[in-house]
């Protein structure tokens, strides 16, 4: 039996700053059905007050406590482990981590910097890698659905990092078990209880199916025909939001 649910953001409930045909009704109705949600994005795009602000303008009335970012795991991680961050961020992003102590860094944090991922910004990350600085980084997401076609993620970044300084990141963002796991417990519910609803094969339904949760695929955002070879053979697919709500009520 379903409990709680996990919606991915960007390709599921919107594509751009436009609200995907029924995806404003989908949630409310999960909402009156007395669902657990939580919102789980790997975004590194945007801080949770503008994520908030966005989703608001196209309809959707999601309060900023159910909002679940990778971000915000990065973050967290850095205050546990009392690591000053050289950050490879976009600048909108900047915000959230203002606070933190970022002089004399001993630690990289590698998200989506867009045009910040310049040659210096990325040499000053891999030499502070050499001297034996963590990397975490948001998410290890390919590429997106940007709203003028597919765009090069995190990924190939971080990749670039690992294979010059000879080191594996901690992904905190979805694909990684931690993060569905922190998530789940959220919910107050069990794995098996939960089911995630996303558009990204890997991060979003291999990652939840090999952390114990159930997964739906939905064929929107960057869904491509023949994603759902990527897919575990227990996985679910949708054709939208609204599809994927209805095989769960
Ligand atoms: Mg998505």
């Amino acid at each position: 039996m379903i409990k709680g649910i996990l919606l991915d953001l960007s390709g599921t409930l919107h594509v751009g700053n436009e609200a995907i045909p029924g995806a404003r009704e989908a949630v409310t109705r999960l909402q009156r059905q007395g669902l657990a949600l939580r919102f789980v994005t790997n975004t590194s795009r945007k801080s949770t007050a503008m994520l908030h602000r966005q989703l608001d303008s196209m309809g959707f009335t999601i309060p900023t406590e159910l909002l679940m970012t990778a971000p915000m795991a990065v973050r967290s991680y850095l205050e546990s482990h009392q690591l000053r961050p050289h950050l490879l961020i976009h600048q909108n992003l900047h915000e959230d981590f203002a606070d933190l102590p970022q002089d004399n860094p001993n630690a990289v944090v590698v998200g989506y910097a867009e045009d910040g991922f310049t040659y210096a910004a990325l040499n000053a990350a891999f030499r502070l890698l050499k001297e034996g600085a963590p990397l975490l980084a948001t998410g290890k997401t390919r590429y997106f659905q940007g709203q003028d076609g597919l765009k090069l993620d995190t990924g190939p970044f971080l990749c670039a990092l690992e294979y010059a300084a000879e080191t594996e990141a901690i992904v905190l963002g979805k694909p990684s078990q931690e993060f569905f796991h922190t998530a789940v417990a959220a919910l107050g519910c069990q794995p098996q209880e939960v089911v995630m609803i996303g558009d990204d094969a890997r991060s979003d339904i291999a990652g939840a199916i090999a952390a114990g949760l159930q997964g739906i695929l939905v064929k929107t955002g960057k869904y491509r025909p023949g994603d759902e070879q990527l897919l575990p053979p227990s996985a679910g697919l949708a054709a939208d939001i609204t599809a994927a709500m209805e095989s769960i009520l």
